[in-house]
């Protein structure tokens, strides 16, 4: 049977039982726990929901951590006090905008050695949400946790990682791991560096998706990925201005 560490891999039709609500005994020790590992999207809405930049949303509430596996630096959320920032003793302060892995858990999703997006179930003894009776198949978790946009707008970063593992195996340069690094995470610096460089007199992009970038984050966030496959991979996602 394949696993992501401890944890059998599941197939979307999978099933499992589980209700997680406020009166159980265990309510929120799951996020006193939890490794909450943050995507660009994830990012994107909780520096948003706490109208700050990425730079000091990063700063404030990530630490870096290099993937040995995935030879990619990755960001999650910086415990204080051994626990979750957002946590308080109702629950979780930024609910609504509350990160991919908060909202899948107890699934979890991640990379297999060949980049591929797997899900796992993550059944730990102290979380009694897996004695309620409510059923629910791997499919229709993910599609009651509101996971879509997230899906949507992370698409780039999962192609990103799968397009690492197939044609760099062996790691970014020290230029190429930042160039990586704020596209994916500091979309305001990212956005600096299309505004205030030479970005837009290098590449053909149309008025119109500028126009529609600069009113709509998650749409430069895909500009980003895009950048990002054409200055790594050599792809074919941006074309240069003739002369
Ligand atoms: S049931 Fe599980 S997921 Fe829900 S609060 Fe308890 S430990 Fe967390
Ligand atoms: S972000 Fe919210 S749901 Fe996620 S671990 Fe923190 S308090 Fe829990």
């Amino acid at each position: 049977m394949q696993k992501v560490g401890d944890w059998p891999v599941l197939n979307l039709g999978d099933r499992f039982q589980f209700a997680c609500h406020k009166g159980l005994s265990c309510f929120t020790q799951c996020c006193q726990k939890l490794e909450v590992m943050l995507t660009p999207y994830d990012i994107l809405r909780l520096k948003n929901a706490l109208n700050i930049s990425s730079d000091r949303f990063l700063e404030k509430y990530t630490e870096t951590v290099f993937s040995e596996r995935l030879e990619i630096p990755l960001v999650k959320l910086k415990k204080i006090d051994n626990r979750c920032p957002f946590l308080s003793s109702e629950g979780c302060k930024i609910y609504k905008d509350r990160p991919s892995v908060c909202r899948l858990y107890p699934l979890g999703r991640g990379f297999s050695n060949q980049g591929k997006e797997v899900y796992f179930l993550i059944k730990e003894k102290e979380c009694l949400g897996f004695e309620g009776s409510r059923k629910w198949t791997v499919a229709s978790w993910v599609k009651a946790q509101g996971i879509e946009d997230y899906d949507k707008y992370n698409k780039g970063f999962s192609e990103i990682i799968l397009l690492k593992a197939q044609s760099r195996p062996h790691g970014f340069s020290l230029k190429e791991a930042r160039m990586f690094f704020m596209a994916c995470y500091n979309l305001d610096a990212f956005k600096e560096f299309v505004f205030k460089s030479s970005f837009l007199k290098k590449f053909d992009l149309s008025p119109k998706r500028m126009e529609k970038i600069k009113k709509k984050e998650p749409l430069l966030l895909q500009l980003a990925f895009d950048w990002l496959k054409f200055a790594l991979f050599g792809k074919p996602t941006l074309r240069i201005k003739s002369a």
